[in-house]
């Protein structure tokens, strides 16, 4: 035992920093057990360079490596009423918002700057799974509808990364409502004619994919992202069946044609900017040519760096379509 263990928690605590793990000078790669120096990973945008496993970042970071230059403007949304329901398990609702509002700094599960992606205006909202697991609440529901009429009021591209276990259950229905909510936001981003696009990160699961994260104009994914409705162990003991390798991972939903493309990490921006060039140019045409043309030509970029596109008819892309 160590004379550390000695000291008194609350003392421990004072000279706890926040995320201990990310302070530590090296870190295990999950997917391959190799150990990292913390500042090459960071240099590496927090991918693994011998395995290529995209690990989690903060939104910070991800907003830093998508705007240009890095520079961007957080965007507000209105506060939602807290703890509807008074709602309580093995500690109060308030109680664990005020948590998880201090370890992130943020008010819940979804921030969105503003800023130019490749110099094309857009506005981009980030969900952080650190903050409860980025559940949809009333709250997250409130900033992608503030996301969206930015998006509109702007004339820009909306872009979401989401990141979610689902729906938010200590707002019970109210969370679940959150899923039409999010679609008419959707709808009206879609009216406006402007381009909406997903990127899909690890894990997206729950109502959010059965909403707002799976009615992009063009839908990208981290390699490796767990993407699903429900988990694979209850769609197992439901049909009875076991499930094939690397079922609900981005690469197999692309195959699939549920994701239209698997972008690594240190192409995503380069790949959005070109999205959105592509996207707005031909914003005044109708929605579905748009995408299609954009996923063909962010394919055709990505040749280098990624397999070769697969022969599935990719939604909401028509292959047969595209290839007349
Ligand atoms: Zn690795």
């Amino acid at each position: 035992m160590s004379w550390l263990s000695n000291i008194p928690p609350g003392i421990k605590n004072i000279f706890r920093r926040e995320d201990d793990g990310k302070d530590a000078l090296w870190s295990k790669c999950p997917g391959c057990g190799e150990m990292i120096f913390q500042r090459d990973l960071e240099a590496a945008r927090y991918v693994c360079p011998s395995c290529n496993h995209h690990m989690a970042i903060t939104p910070e970071e991800r907003l830093a490596l998508i705007f240009d230059d890095g520079a961007y403007e957080a965007v507000e949304a209105p506060e939602p009423v807290t703890d509807p329901l008074k709602f309580r398990d093995e500690k109060r609702y308030t109680d664990r918002l005020r948590e998880n509002r201090r370890k992130t700094g943020q008010p819940d599960a979804m921030q969105i700057a503003v800023g130019a992606v490749g110099g094309a205006e857009a506005v981009v909202a980030v969900q952080n799974f650190r903050f409860m697991g980025g559940s949809m609440g009333m709250a997250l529901g409130e900033v992608l509808v503030k996301a969206a009429e930015e998006a509109v009021a702007r004339r820009a591209a909306l872009i979401v990364f989401a990141a979610s276990g689902g729906a938010r259950m200590q707002e019970g229905i109210l969370s679940l409502m959150q899923m039409p909510r999010t679609t008419v936001a959707v709808d009206m981003v879609r009216e406006a004619r402007l381009p909406y696009i997903v990127v899909l990160t690890n894990p997206t699961t729950g109502g959010v994919t059965a909403s707002y994260a799976m009615l992009g104009d063009v839908h990208l994914a981290e390699p490796g992202a767990l993407i699903g409705f429900a988990g694979p162990r209850v769609i197992e003991q439901t049909i009875r069946e076991k499930l094939p390798e690397g079922f609900q991972r981005a690469e197999f939903l692309e195959e699939k044609g549920m994701v239209d493309l698997v972008v690594h990490r240190h192409e995503l921006k380069d790949t959005l900017s070109r999205l959105i060039r592509v996207l707005m140019k031909k914003h005044r045409q109708p929605a579905k040519p748009q995408a299609e043309e954009a996923v063909k030509e962010a394919e055709a970029d990505n040749v280098a760096t990624l397999e070769p596109p697969k022969a599935m008819p990719s939604s909401p892309v028509n292959l047969d379509k595209a290839a007349e």
